[in-house]
This record gives C-alpha cells, sequence and structure tokens, in this order.
C-alpha cells in the first residue's frame, strides 16, 4: 500500500532551526493567508473527493488520512529533529500495537522488565502465540542488557521506566543493539521530546502515549509514532490503515492544543516534582523515594547527561507496607486518586492495585504524577496524608 496522506498544509514557510519550546506552540498552523485561521480546524469527513486513479498523497478515505492529524504530526515530529511527520494513533498502545510487529515474526524482543504494564502484557501476548520471543531486562544495567541482546531483534526502550524511574543508557544500548542487528524502538512518554529526543541517540522508532504530558490535561487517549526512516514510517502507516487504530479529528485537534502549552506545564510541574521529592526523601514515614533528578538516584548521572531536566513523576515507598500505601491514597484531598500520570492535575496511585502490574513493583510503591498546582498545597495535602498513614 501506498502512503496515501498528503504533506500537510502548514509546513511552508514555517522557520527552520527553532527551540523545541517554541515549535510545540509554533508549528502545525495554517498557512499566512489573509483572514486564514490562526489554528488549524477539525475536519470531519470519512472521505474525500477524487476520480481516476488514486495517486501516492491522495488522501482517499479517512482511515488512510485526514487533514486533522496533520497538524499535530508535524508538530511532534518537529522538536523530535525528524524530517518526517509523526504518525497518530488512536491510544498510546495502538502506537505500541504498531511498533512492536516491525520484527519479523518470531524474533527475539528485549524488553524492560518494568516497562509500562500495558506495552509488557501486549508482549507477552505476541509471545504466547508464537508471534515474537520475549526476553525481560533490568534495563539500568548496561552490562546485562548488552549480554542478552546476541540474536535479538528489536530491542525495546523506555527511560525512566514506568513506575520504577529506572533510567537506560539510551546511546549505548541503542549503539549495542544495532550492532547485534536490531531494530530499536524507546518509549519516551515519561520525558517527552522537550525532555529527551532519542532519534538523537540512534532509536529508530520513537513511541508515545499522547493521552500523558503531549496532551496534558487527561481528557483524551491518543498514541503516536516519530520515526526519521521512510521504509519503517511506511510500514506503521500500512498497521495504521489495515488495524485501523486510528485517531479521531476532535481527539487530535484536542492534543495539539494541549501540546501548545507544553513547555509550561513540564517547566512548572517538573520543578515542583524537584521540590516534593526533596521533601519526600527527608520524611520519616517514606523508605524510599525514586526520583531521576535526586542527586542520590541510582540513575541521576545518566539522566542528567541525556535528559533536559528530569520529568514530573516521583515513584515513593511508603513505610507500612501496602496497607499504609492505600492510606496516603485514601486521605489526599487535593491530590486525585487515580491511575494515569502527566495532566495539569496532580495524581496518585497505588501501582500493585492493578492485578497485571510487575511483582517486582513493591507493593508499598506510589507513582505520583505531579501536577501545576501549587507547590506547598501539594506538600501540605501529601504530608497530612502520610501523618494519617504513620498515625
Ligand atoms: C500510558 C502509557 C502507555 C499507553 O498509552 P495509552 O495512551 O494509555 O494507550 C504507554 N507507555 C507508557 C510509558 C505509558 O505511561
Amino acid at each position: 500500500m501506498t502512503d496515501l496522506r498528503s504533506a500537510g498544509p502548514a509546513a511552508e514557510g514555517h522557520p527552520e532551526n527553532l527551540a523545541p519550546d517554541t515549535v510545540v506552540v509554533s508549528a502545525g498552523r495554517p498557512g499566512r493567508t489573509h483572514d486564514a485561521p490562526v489554528n488549524p480546524p477539525v475536519v470531519l469527513s470519512s472521505t474525500f473527493l477524487g476520480r481516476g486513479e488514486v495517486q501516492h498523497g491522495d488522501r482517499a478515505y479517512g482511515r488512510y488520512s485526514n487533514p486533522s492529524w496533520d497538524p499535530f504530526e508535524e508538530t511532534l515530529a518537529e522538536p523530535e529533529g525528524s524530517p518526517l511527520p509523526a504518525l497518530v494513533f488512536a491510544p498510546g498502545l495502538a502506537a505500541a500495537s504498531a511498533a512492536m510487529p516491525l520484527l519479523p515474526a518470531g524474533g527475539v524482543l528485549v524488553m524492560p522488565q518494568h516497562s509500562y504494564q500495558g506495552s509488557l502484557a501486549l508482549a507477552e501476548q505476541l509471545a504466547a502465540r508464537g508471534a515474537l520471543q520475549l526476553r525481560t531486562v533490568d534495563i539500568a544495567d548496561t552490562e546485562a542488557v548488552k549480554a542478552r541482546l546476541e540474536g535479538a531483534d528489536m530491542l525495546w526502550l523506555e527511560s525512566p521506566t514506568n513506575p520504577m524511574l529506572e533510567i537506560a543508557e539510551l546511546q549505548v544500548l541503542t549503539a549495542a543493539a544495532h550492532a547485534a542487528g536490531a531494530l530499536v524502538v524507546a518509549d519516551n512518554t515519561f520525558s517527552t521530546p522537550l525532555g529527551q529526543r532519542p532519534l538523537e541517540s540512534g532509536v529508530d522508532v520513537v513511541v508515545y502515549s499522547v493521552t500523558k504530558y503531549l496532551a496534558g490535561h487527561s481528557d483524551v487517549i491518543l498514541g503516536a509514532v516519530v520515526t526519521a526512516d521512510e521504509a519503517l514510517r511506511t510500514r506503521l502507516i500500512e498497521h495504521r490503515s489495515l488495524h485501523g487504530a486510528i485517531a479521531g479529528p476532535f481527539e487530535t485537534w484536542l492534543a495539539l492544543r494541549g501540546v501548545r502549552t507544553l513547555a509550561l506545564r513540564i517547566e512548572r510541574s517538573q520543578a515542583t516534582a524537584a521540590v516534593l521529592a526533596e521533601r519526600l526523601l527527608a520524611h520519616p514515614g517514606i523508605e524510599a523515594v525514586r526520583y531521576p533528578g535526586l542527586p542520590q538516584d541510582p540513575g541521576h548521572g545518566r539522566a542528567k547527561a541525556q535528559m533536559d531536566g528530569f520529568g514530573s513523576t516521583i515513584a515513593i515507598q511508603v513505610r507500612g507496607g501496602a496497607e499504609a500505601a492505600e492510606t496516603v491514597v485514601e486521605a489526599v484531598r487535593l491530590w486525585v486518586p487515580a491511575t494515569s500520570l502527566g495532566g495539569v492535575e496532580s495524581l496518585i496511585e497505588r501501582r500493585r492495585r492493578h492485578a497485571n502490574e510487575p511483582a517486582s513493583v513493591p507493593e508499598n510503591l506510589l507513582r505520583l504524577s505531579v501536577g501545576i498546582e501549587n507547590a506547598e498545597d501539594l506538600w501540605a495535602d501529601l504530608a497530612q496524608a502520610l501523618e494519617k498513614a504513620q498515625g
């Protein structure tokens, strides 16, 4: 199947070499003609006019292409450093479902043992029916990962991991995987292109849950894939067109609207996360804090070297086990007890409440997604909840 997407309407005239935090604001806008709308329209059409043979670049039909996708796809690709537009999918897991089968049938997939549990479950399901062979690894242990790369067809990277916040050495592992003949996919959901650009480390395909930081308002489920490799991208388009996990025009528009404020949201939530992580570390009710921004964190050095900022997600282990951790979740009044992350509102969750969360994630681990509320209000609420748990 050919690429039936036309080039987007907005790239024309957009200056080059802008900083990523400018690009997320300025890219993907309609051309500068008199009375043009400042924002791209939402196009609700299942089909597009055409006569004669369908040509490369024709839209043709709404499962292949929608004008509402183009501005978002351009806006995500530019800060990522890809000359080719991103590909938007329904959820992040649809993006992962498209990227994973880029390995040959029955091939070997090497994956972090603490990958996002949905991606891990997907790999396990594909492995169960022989579509691939799964090798899980401690992604922070570079030498151990290298040793497992022999005969691998794909290395799946996630850094920081969800929810353990382990840091993988992106460049070293990517080079080792390529030397072993494997393709490299990185789930960059936690960092966004403002925090980390895996393509620059040589990664072949970047996967996003747009649902999280990119869209940023906990009101849309969306995913995306970015690759600078034309052939891989064509295969991903084929997957999207045939498997049908396509994004809705409204959802894509909402995500673009969210992306416009990405830099501000991350700046704020990241600064607050740093303050909260320091205070949590000193709190007697806390057994352990994982946050790559803490100098004591095992991933700190690596994170500092390969990330712009340390992100807005913190994992804590509460003294007193699962029960005390649940008490904290019960007691918060500002933090929202809910799964997911990356929204403007701060969320808190005990990850092991999910039956399919890996058993190596501690029972008393709470994942904190720091939002953009006032840092002192967030701390006061957390402190009173921790007090109840210890009381
Ligand atoms: C949430 C998440 C996903 C899955 O994304 P959905 O949009 O929920 O399908 C994948 N990877 C990571 C790291 C996530 O946090």
